[in-house]
């Protein structure tokens, strides 16, 4: 399974689009792909039918639309925007902050 550097709940800064600049946590991340959700980013505005049977509300709804990964730039805790690498801990694969060295924390 192919596995991306971006997690879920990593904090990412956006780098291209409308969205340029905001930064989000992972929502979800779609390896196959390469795509991530991030929240508040590429917000898109649904119309929202009341239908089969069930008594919601129609009206628009908001919802993020995945953007490649390309596009974001994970947030080092300690450093800040950085490109993410990694290396080995015994058994172990461990992401790194390019920048300064910094494990990542994993969280799942
Ligand atoms: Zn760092």
């Amino acid at each position: 399974m192919p596995s991306l550097k971006i997690h879920r709940n990593d904090t990412v800064k956006v780098l291209t689009g409308s969205d340029r600049g905001k930064t989000g946590r992972v929502l979800r991340v779609f390896p196959d792909n390469r795509t991530v959700l991030v929240e508040h980013v590429r917000v898109v505005k649904k119309t929202v039918s009341s239908k089969s049977g069930k008594r919601t509300k129609g009206g628009i709804a908001e919802q993020e639309s995945p953007i490649n990964v390309s596009n974001v730039v994970l947030i080092c805790p300690n450093c800040g925007p950085s490109k993410v690498g990694t290396k080995t801990e015994g058994d172990i694969k461990v992401r790194i902050c390019k920048k300064c060295g910094q494990t990542l924390p994993t969280k799942k």
